[in-house]
């Protein structure tokens, strides 16, 4: 494999550090081109200082003083906001985007590096699920590969390999039930932020945590999988499996089924977007069956968990509703993480938001940014009025 550069959007977070320890790991294979972030200079310095990208790029204008400063005279360029964001991806010396930053911001630069032929190692789900079906054109039109990084998708695709002529029967993504597995309705009313941040499994960013916890996350993977490997609804489940060992499984149309199966370490999927169709040596610890004598499994709880249905729904309705569902989830999200509404009322904001925006089915760039910034102002307005906090 000639040796690739790499543009990390989001690279003080969570996946974006670990994108960089697999990167730090194969300096024959990869290099690092662009790094971009929100606010958190100080790791921002030190990541440009070890890995000496030809730019970085900060969104948040104290954090790009402080780095400006902080890295003059070290022959890296350092740009504010999010539209230098959509021109640095275009750069030549940039031949991968890994897209890590959080929800719909992901998605103009996204398309941004696609139309410039970059491939995309796609951790930003967000951006499948609020215009998959614009990626996906883009994706073909400009002849780029679109690798999964989230880990059930990376599952899925690496099952894939060899089975280009073998349709899909259908897929099963695996959900961790998060922090609140297995309560009521009646329990769900009172857990806190503190207990929604504890994620069983996996260390990740303040949202995915929180979308894990309401199941939001399994919902958003379920419209992500549909526009990754082109099925219908009814061709994709989800099945609780609380030791997320199982990343996920596909069922072809003899009946046989592939899962691929591991401990739970984001670095092995990060790794494989990154080296596709090779598999690198690497020291990451192994799975031992001793260690995990039952691997078990079970039915989601829709009625407990209704975010996950509404995702269904929204993927069923299809045109802007997935849009709209994911700018309302983030509103509501944040809206948690800020101890304005309550666990349930998420669910009630994002239903209540998918009633007010109007429907579109056919829609370009402009519009999912319209019906994005739109469902935002609705989701946000709805808030006082559901809350009884
Ligand atoms: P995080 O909050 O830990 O990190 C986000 C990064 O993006 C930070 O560097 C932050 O500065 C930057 N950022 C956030 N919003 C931005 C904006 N509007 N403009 C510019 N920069 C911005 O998040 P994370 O957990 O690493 O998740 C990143 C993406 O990967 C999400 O879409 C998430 O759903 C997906 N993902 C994460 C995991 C995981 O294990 N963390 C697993 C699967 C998928
Ligand atoms: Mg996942």
């Amino acid at each position: 494999m000639s040796k690739r550069n790499i543009a990390i959007l989001g690279s003080t977070g969570s996946i974006g550090t670990q994108a960089l320890e697999v990167v730090e790991a194969f300096p024959d294979h990869f290099s690092i081109t662009v790094l971009t972030m929100g606010r958190n200079a100080d790791l921002l310095i030190e990541q440009a200082l070890k890995f000496r990208p030809k730019v970085v790029v900060v969104c948040e204008e104290l954090a790009y003083q402080k780095a400006k400063d902080a890295l003059a005279g070290q022959g890296i360029e350092v740009l504010l906001g999010a539209e230098a964001m959509e021109e640095v991806v275009q750069r030549d010396d940039v031949d991968v985007v890994l897209t890590a930053i959080v929800g719909s911001a992901g998605l103009k630069p996204t398309v941004a590096a696609i139309k410039k032929g970059k491939d995309i190692a796609l951790a930003n789900k967000e951006t499948l699920v609020v215009a998959g079906a614009l990626i996906n054109d883009l994706v073909k039109a400009h002849g780029v590969k679109l690798l999964p990084v989230d880990s059930e998708h990376s599952a899925i695709f690496q099952c894939l390999v060899g089975e280009e002529q073998n349709p899909i029967e259908k897929i099963y993504l695996t959900a961790s039930g998060g922090p609140f597995r297995g309560m009521s309705r009646e329990e769900l009313a009172f857990v806190t932020k503190a207990q929604a941040l504890k994620h069983p499994n996996w260390s990740m960013g303040a949202k995915i945590t929180i979308d894990s916890a309401s199941m939001m996350n399994k919902g958003l993977e379920v419209i992500e999988a549909k526009w990754l490997f082109d099925l219908n609804p009814e061709q994709i489940d989800v099945i609780v499996h609380p030791q997320s060992i199982v990343h996920s499984l596909v069922q072809f149309q003899d009946g046989s089924m592939k899962a691929q199966l591991g401990l739970p370490d984001m670095k092995l999927p990060i790794q494989y977007a990154l080296t596709y169709p090779a598999r690198f040596e690497n020291d990451f610890k192994r799975f031992n069956f001793m260690d995990y004598p039952n691997l078990t499994f079970e039915k989601p709880d829709l009625t407990a968990f209704r975010n996950l249905q509404l995702a269904y729904d929204a993927l069923r309705k299809g045109g802007n509703s997935p849009c709209v569902l994911n700018a309302a989830n983030e509103v509501v999200v944040e809206a948690f993480l800020q101890e304005e509404i309550s666990f349930l009322e998420m669910s009630d904001v994002i239903e209540e938001t998918l009633c007010h925006v109007n429907w579109q089915e056919e829609l370009e760039l402009g519009d999912y940014l319209h019906f994005d910034a739109e469902s935002r102002r609705v989701a946000r307005s709805l808030i006082p009025r559901i809350s009884k906090k």
